[in-house]
C-alpha cells in the first residue's frame, strides 16, 4: 500500500482474553478515519473472526498459551485505505480454499459454523490468506472507509 498516513503494529498472546482486545485496538486506530458506525461494525467483526481462528484454531491443544502470538499490523494511507494484517506461527492450512469455503470447519464439536472466512470476505473489500502448514497462516484484509473528506 502507497503513502502511508499512520499504522501500528502489536504482539499479543493467543488467549480468548484478547480477542476483544485487538478487535478494539483495530476499532480505535481506524476511529481516526472517522468511519461510519457500520464500516466500523464491519472492520471489528472481521478482526474478531480473524483473531479469534488464531486462538481457537492456530495455536490449538499448545500448552504454555501466554507465549503463542498473534501478530497484528494495521495502516492506513492518504485515500482512506486501511490494511489490517493477522498473523500467527501456529499450526497453518493445509488447503485455504477448501476452509475458506462456507460452513467448512475443523471444529464442529465446539459449535463452529465454518462461516469466519465468509464473513471476513463479504464485510471487507478484499481478503488474502496465505498459509504455510506447520509454520502459520497469515490474513490481510483491505476497506476503504467512505466517510469523509480531511485526511492529512
Ligand atoms: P466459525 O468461524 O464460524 O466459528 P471456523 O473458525 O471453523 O468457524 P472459519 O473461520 O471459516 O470457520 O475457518 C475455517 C477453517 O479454517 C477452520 O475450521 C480451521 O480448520 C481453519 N483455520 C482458520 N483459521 C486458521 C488459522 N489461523 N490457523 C489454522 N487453521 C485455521
Ligand atoms: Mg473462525
Amino acid at each position: 500500500m502507497k503513502d502511508i498516513v499512520n499504522s501500528f503494529k502489536a504482539e499479543i498472546p493467543a488467549l480468548s482474553i484478547n480477542e476483544g482486545y485487538a478487535r478494539m485496538l483495530c476499532a480505535v486506530f481506524v476511529s481516526q478515519l472517522d468511519p461510519t458506525v457500520e464500516e466500523l461494525a464491519d472492520i471489528k467483526t472481521a478482526v474478531s473472526e480473524a483473531v479469534t481462528n488464531c486462538i481457537v484454531h492456530a495455536y490449538k491443544g499448545q500448552k504454555d498459551r501466554s507465549k503463542k502470538i498473534i501478530y497484528i499490523q494495521a495502516q492506513y494511507n492518504n485515500k482512506q485505505e486501511v490494511k489490517i494484517t493477522i498473523k500467527d506461527k501456529g499450526c497453518g492450512i493445509e488447503n485455504i480454499s477448501r476452509a475458506m469455503q462456507p460452513l467448512y470447519t475443523t471444529d464442529p464439536q465446539s459449535e463452529r459454523t465454518g462461516m469466519g472466512f465468509c464473513i471476513m470476505e463479504s464485510f471487507m473489500d478484499k481478503l488474502k490468506v496465505t498459509s504455510k502448514v506447520g509454520a502459520g497462516t497469515k490474513i490481510v484484509m483491505y476497506k476503504k472507509i467512505k466517510n469523509q473528506e480531511n485526511v492529512q
